[in-house]
């Protein structure tokens, strides 16, 4: 390694030091056993010092007696309450340090774990619409079966306006009807599944059990309404999880809301400093003009709109390309490797023979052996716009791209349910159709009363419409990902639509997109399974699935 400026630390200063570095004499080197938010403080010197990290977490906290150090660090790891006096002395000790030049992005410096139980889908969706700085994940549909009962009833959020409304039994009786097919019908969609695809002698019992189990529930989960309560656990760090608090207050679910407030109040024992503007007056302002927007919005569509009909449009529909897209692909290619401007690099590119920027496209993709290799930014340079009608199952799972811009209209049941096949052929449609036919009419019923609410009642069988937009680097991305045999066939099918759309308009621009899977299967997770029984039997001592 290169050379740099070397610490030059005393015997008493290395013990100091030794438990919160993870090395004291190399360039590169983490911290650890302090709090978040003195990390925190700690990396947003490296603007305003000269000095190396170790050097200042010496002079400036450990040996400054005003930092009062060792009551940071000391209780850190002790008691709870001795945790939150850590907490609340590091945060005073954090504001000094950055009175007059902290910016934003300091708040981006220390990140927490933060579990969310019990929250319906209508929140974790409102959770997981965060894009920059948050990782999200969720207990799944396709593993778990949601047909647990607490003191004998099933775990759906009971919305308190409909519960509180002439609508609160019909709410209960059609959720409940709707959680006891869902489990009524496990136990036979499995057989049936097992009988279609009989387990080859070469696959394990445990890998054959998981695959048509999670075949079931894959095909059952139409029947959960958004209602449903499940886990979501985040991690991100102190500016999204501010923002997010934000848009959580201004929801117009007071469930969303109560979340939000419940999270501030974790939040503050764990990075207070980073997310206590969501609560100031200037917080408050945000969530104000994030809500009245909202609603002046809504209200204008309203008026302009509504004598505009719904038409019944395709599942996946590719509204707007740009004709131009190799050209510029082909100039921000050569970007990089020249000294000429963006503009004259479009001329130049956009005079060249199909044959010309074809080379010169293959040439930059080269031979992706896996899905990972993907494209670099150049293909960032074009973007496509799809609008999709397609079920709440499949949403819920393409809704987690945070990096292309989705945004939905409202749950609903006025596009209607697809059945899978597989109900039909297995005999099983019939309680399947009854339970999302009352579900939706309680759904309009409680609508004309409460139309923010009704929204839990919503299957997850019925149709959402969503917009998205993504650039081709993405697409790549997406559709092979969400394309590739281990997924559900409901969002297989969206990716397979949008790779053979693109195809149609850019073909040299997913040539290359060989890792695009236009199979059906019957079993999806068998091979996932099959490689997992494989790692199983690797590990010394095996482990037991
Ligand atoms: C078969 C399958 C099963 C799944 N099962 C579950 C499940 O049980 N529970 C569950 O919660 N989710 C599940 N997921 C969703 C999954 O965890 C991801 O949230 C989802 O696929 C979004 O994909 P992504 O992170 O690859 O891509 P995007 O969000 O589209 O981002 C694209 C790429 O950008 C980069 N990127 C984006 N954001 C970040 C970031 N914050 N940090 C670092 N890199 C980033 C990564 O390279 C990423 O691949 C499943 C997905 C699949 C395909």
């Amino acid at each position: 390694m290169s050379d740099f400026f070397q610490e030059s630390l005393t015997e008493q200063e290395s013990r100091l030091l030794q438990p919160f570095v993870t090395n004291l004499d190399r360039p590169v080197f983490g911290f650890r056993n302090l709090p978040e938010v003195v990390k925190g403080a700690l990396f947003s010197r490296y603007s305003r010092s000269e000095k190396g990290l170790r050097r200042i977490l010496l002079d400036e906290f450990i040996k400054a007696p005003e930092a009062d150090f060792a009551g940071i660090v000391g209780s850190a790891s002790g008691n709870q309450a001795d945790q939150l006096v850590a907490i609340q002395k590091a945060e005073a000790f954090y504001d000094r340090v950055l009175i007059g030049y902290g910016d934003d992005s300091v708040a981006e410096l220390g990140g927490a774990h933060l579990a969310c139980e019990g929250v319906s889908n209508i929140a974790a969706k409102a959770l997981e619409d965060s894009r920059l700085g948050i990782s999200p994940l969720e207990k799944s549909t396709r593993y778990v079966p949601f047909n647990k009962k607490v003191n004998g009833r099933y775990l759906y959020y009971r919305e308190p306006a409909i519960m509180v409304s002439s609508h609160a039994a019909r709410y209960e009786a059609s959720l409940d009807h709707l959680f006891d097919t869902y489990t009524a019908l496990i136990d036979p969609l499995i057989s049936w599944v097992q009988a279609c695809t009989p387990k080859e002698e070469s696959t394990s019992e445990r890998a054959y059990a998981s695959a048509t189990r999670a075949k079931a529930l894959d095909l059952l989960r139409g029947l959960l309404p958004m209602a449903t309560l499940t886990n979501v656990g985040l991690f991100g760090n102190g500016r999204a999880f501010e923002y997010l608090l934000v848009k959580l207050a201004a929801s117009p679910h007071p469930e969303v809301q109560e979340l939000g407030l419940a999270m501030q109040q974790e939040l503050d024992q764990m990075i207070p400093s980073f997310v206590k503007r969501a609560k100031t007056e200037r917080g408050q302002a945000y969530v104000r003009y994030l809500a009245d927007n909202g609603d002046r919005t809504a209200a204008l569509t309203q008026k302009l709109t509504a004598d505009l009909k719904t038409d019944a449009s395709a599942m996946v529909q590719l509204v707007e390309y740009d004709p131009n897209a190799e050209t510029k692909i082909v100039a921000a290619i050569l970007y990089p490797q020249t000294n000429l401007g963006f503009d004259q690099l479009n001329a130049y590119a956009a005079e060249l023979s199909a044959a010309a920027k074809l080379e010169i496209i293959n040439t930059y993709i080269g031979d992706r052996a896996v899905r990972f290799h993907r494209p670099g930014r150049a293909f960032e340079e074009t973007y496509y716009s799809f609008d999709l009608l397609a079920d709440l199952g499949a949403y819920r799972d393409l809704h987690r791209h945070r990096v292309l811009s989705q945004e939905r209209q409202r749950y609903t049941v006025q596009h209607g349910y697809a059945v899978p096949p597989e109900l039909v052929a297995a005999n099983l449609a019939a309680p399947y159709c009854q339970a999302l036919d009352r579900a939706a009419e309680t759904a309009e019923l409680i609508g004309q009363d409460l139309p923010e609410a009704a929204q839990y009642v919503v299957p997850f069988a019925y149709r959402v419409r969503w917009r998205m937009k993504l650039n081709l680097r993405e697409a790549y991305h997406f559709i092979e990902l969400r394309s590739s045999r281990q997924g559900h066939s409901g969002y297989r099918a969206i990716a397979q639509a949008m790779y053979q759309q693109i195809q149609t308009v850019h073909p040299a621009l997913v040539a290359k997109m060989h890792f695009v899977d236009l199979n059906d299967y019957a079993l999806e997770r068998l091979a996932s399974e099959q490689r997992l029984d494989a790692k199983l039997q690797q590990m010394q001592p095996p482990l037991s699935s």
